[in-house]
């Protein structure tokens, strides 16, 4: 079947005073029907951009240079704005770091819940009791008293609990999250995504969760994307990746982590090295993760590295497991 997003070599550059930032270079992946998709890598690297591109809140100085980003057999790329916006909140919805990017300050919690059900022929009581529903089903306690509350009645975690009940409300199927946990201590983080886990599985949605923390990824994620200074370097099941890395950089990110995927870091972990600009033509020639790979041989400094198969214990289709380095060249011509 067909994924339900397929992003196809998407490259996107932000103007700057500095010269043009190519934030995005060359970016293909899929989310599968119903799966979770982990976008892991470090600061800097581009996960919020793909996430913003997807769901098309760019910035203003974002321009998107190549490629298309195809949902429901449409490249949502070309659509125009209204079109788009048909889309958003129905077929796909987002949830941020800081709740209070999408919550109201000066309105109820009610009544924002109302306010994104405009489109649904029904009646204001049927619209509140839907909204009560919603927050029960998240585990926010008295929903019916709580309902009239304002956000800044509610605790970080609970406000991320409103936030993911008004996103799931539409039942779309896709959910984006930027780092919805990153503020929020163990915990409650650990309880977000239980909640996250079990919506899922409830809706049947598909998600694309960007976070920097890998055991959170291992946890909730059924297919990782690693990205490394705009580009994807691997990806493939949560599996694959924790098991069999194919990339130097996803094999370093797992060596510097003592626990492996274990709970204790919560961010990822620090690689020694300088990552390259991408300002302008700054951008290196070559493997993009040459600067900091123990492995680099001549090849790495003129050749993009293509995307490999990489040969492994599992076998799924959904989510082939690939690595851009040359070292897969070789590894990948001794297959039997
Ligand atoms: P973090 O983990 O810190 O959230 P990220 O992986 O989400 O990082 P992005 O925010 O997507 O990274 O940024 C990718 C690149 O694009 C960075 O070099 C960043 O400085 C640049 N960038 C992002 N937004 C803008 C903007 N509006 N104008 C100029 N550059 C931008
Ligand atoms: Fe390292 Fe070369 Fe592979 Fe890049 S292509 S990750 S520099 S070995
Ligand atoms: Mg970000």
């Amino acid at each position: 079947a067909a994924p339900l997003l397929d992003v196809r070599h998407l490259s996107l550059d932000f103007t700057s005073p500095r010269g043009r930032i190519h934030a995005l270079r060359d970016i293909s992946m899929t989310v599968p029907r119903g799966r979770i998709v982990g976008v892991v890598g470090e600061s800097g690297s581009g996960k919020s951009t793909l996430a913003y591109a997807v769901i098309r809140l760019l910035a203003e100085n974002a321009r998107v240079v190549g490629g298309e980003i195809v949902m429901d057999g449409r490249d949502l790329l070309t659509l125009s704005p209204r079109e788009m916006r048909g889309i958003r909140g129905r077929r796909m919805s987002m949830i941020f770091q800081d709740p209070m990017t999408s919550l109201n300050r000066v309105m109820s919690i009610g009544q924002q819940m109302i306010d994104i059900q405009y489109r649904d022929p029904i009646s204001k009581a049927e619209k509140r009791k839907r909204a009560v529903e919603a927050l029960r089903r998240v585990g926010i306690p008295d929903p019916e008293d709580r309902v009239n509350g304002y956000p800044h009645q509610f605790s970080g975690g609970m406000r991320q609990r409103i936030c993911i009940a008004m996103a799931m409300m539409v039942e779309p199927a896709l959910l984006l999250a930027d780092e919805p946990t990153t503020a929020l201590d163990a915990t409650t983080e650990v309880q977000i995504i239980g909640l996250l886990e079990r919506l899922q599985a409830e809706i049947g949605c598909s998600i694309l969760f960007v976070s920097h923390h890998l055991g959170t990824v291992a946890e909730l994620c059924h297919d990782v994307v690693v990205l490394y200074a705009g580009e994807v370097v691997e990806q493939g099941s949560v599996r694959d990746i924790f098991h069999n890395p194919g990339h130097p950089y996803t094999q370093a990110l797992l060596d510097c982590d003592p626990g492996r995927i274990k709970e204790k870091t919560r961010r990822l972990p620090t690689i020694p090295g300088v990552v390259p600009s991408l300002v302008g033509d700054q951008v290196p020639t070559g493997c993009i993760f040459k600067t900091r790979c123990p492995h680099a041989f001549d090849r790495c400094d003129h050749e993009v590295p293509p995307s490999y198969a990489v040969v492994s214990g599992e076998v799924a289709p959904d989510a082939p497991h690939t690595a851009r380095c040359h070292l897969r060249d070789a590894a990948e011509e001794r297959r039997p």
